[in-house]
């Protein structure tokens, strides 16, 4: 038997031991089989051992694992090469996770305006209920005061206002010391809301006004998971800085920050690096993640069953209104808001071999992989409406 006890207590997961896993399914060491709709949080964008992404690690295993920045890595030229052809961005630095994205997103907005010989301009303007990552700069600019708590000082130049609130936003970026904007067009954590198009073109608008840069947290929305390869898509306008990780690697920890040359005229000849951004293994599979993702008729499937998944949580909703109160987020990044707290239900599907995520205040959350088709949407939501089932018997007994 292995033990939790010299792990850092940070997390708390459950009792099961999951072994291996295949497309939307999780099977554990006893063999049982659980239907995988949180997908390593919006991670495995192509479900578990997907053949394309095992045969590009294990053939790129057998080659070279490792050269560092000091050589030139011929995968890393080839995805930034694709990333820029299929998005607003000039240039693209890989890192190894979403809070190094974003660290490296903000260090590029202070640069720009120190490069254009403004360097008082640092304050970074981010929004309640964000979640940007756990490093210093990352909980400074989502401000929530669970992560800040017992780090000392708040780091100054992070100014938060609520999401949606484009008339605080405005005031806040009256100030000289106005750098730029941060935000997720579709927040995760911090309960599956979706930004409003009026509200995300506002801060494009008022960005451009002030010269100030427009970055969006793409992490947990983007490559795919919202139906188009970019979240921002769908409201018809393009950041500055887009940081990106979580689905870009299907399970490969990959990240990346994407900017236009513009937007990145500061960041020269060593101000920045890191060892293992861009490494050949996470290069390949990160392209062979984005060959599959990246294709029209994957991002239609994602559309297609992202609106059989929509309706059928309305339903859902419809037979449970006292407990659901909202269906929330976008293509296949969803939420229930709950009237009740969201953890026992939870709890009650991972019983019923059924794997879902919580987010932010009450929300049931879901993420599964794009691959996932209308029968396993079937089985989850008769999963769902057992559950709720039993908690109006509950209630009532
Ligand atoms: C998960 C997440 C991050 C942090 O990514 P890590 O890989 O955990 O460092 C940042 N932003 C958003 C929107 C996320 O969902």
């Amino acid at each position: 038997m292995t033990t939790r006890d010299h792990l850092l207590p940070v997390y708390a997961p459950p009792e099961e031991v999951f072994v291996r896993g295949e497309g939307v399914w999780l099977e554990t060491d006893r063999g049982e089989r659980y239907l995988d709709f949180i997908a390593g949080i919006a991670v495995n964008a192509l479900g578990h051992a997907h053949p394309k992404l095992v045969s590009a690690l294990t053939d790129q295993a057998g080659k070279l694992w490792h050269l560092s920045n000091m050589f030139r890595v011929a995968g890393a030229e080839r995805l930034s090469a694709k990333y820029c052809a299929a998005s607003f961005a000039d240039v693209v630095f890989f890192t190894n996770s979403g809070t190094e994205a974003i660290e490296g997103s903000l260090k590029l907005v202070r640069k720009f305006h120190s490069a254009n010989g403004q360097p008082e301009r640092i304050d970074i303007i981010g929004f309640d209920g964000s979640f940007h990552g756990r490093s210093y700069a990352a909980i400074n600019a989502s401000g929530n005061p669970s992560y800040l708590d017992g780090f000392g000082p708040k780091l100054p130049g992070y100014i938060q206002c609520k999401f949606g609130d484009l008339e605080a936003v405005k005031a806040a970026a009256e100030a000289p010391t106005f750098a730029g904007i941060l935000i997720e067009p579709v927040q995760g954590e911090g309960g599956v809301r979706a930004g409003s198009d009026e509200f995300l073109r506002g801060l494009r608008k008022l960005c451009d006004e002030k010269g100030a840069l427009l970055v969006f947290d793409e992490v947990q929305c983007g490559t795919g998971r919202t139906g188009k390869l970019w979240a921002h898509e769908w409201v018809g306008i393009t950041p500055d800085v887009m940081a990106l990780a979580k689905g870009v690697g299907g399970g490969f920890p990959l990240g990346a920050f994407l900017a236009t040359k513009e937007a990145a005229k500061g960041m020269a000849f060593g101000v920045h690096g890191s060892t293992y951004g861009g490494n050949p293994l996470a290069m390949a599979v990160g392209e062979a993640a984005f060959d599959e993702i990246s294709k029209p008729e994957f991002l239609e499937h994602v559309r297609a069953i992202s609106s059989h998944f929509g309706q059928s949580l309305e339903g859902l909703k419809d037979r449970h209104p006292e407990l659901i109160l909202e269906v929330r987020g976008k293509g296949l990044l969803r939420g229930l808001k709950l009237s009740t707290p969201p953890k026992p239900l939870q709890q009650a599907a991972r019983e019923r071999k059924l794997l879902v995520g919580v987010a932010g205040e009450n929300v049931l959350r879901f993420a599964p992989p794009l691959i996932v088709e209308e029968g396993h949407i079937a089985q989850a939501i008769d999963t769902l409406d057992a559950v709720f089932n039993a908690v109006h018997a509950e209630a009532a007994a």
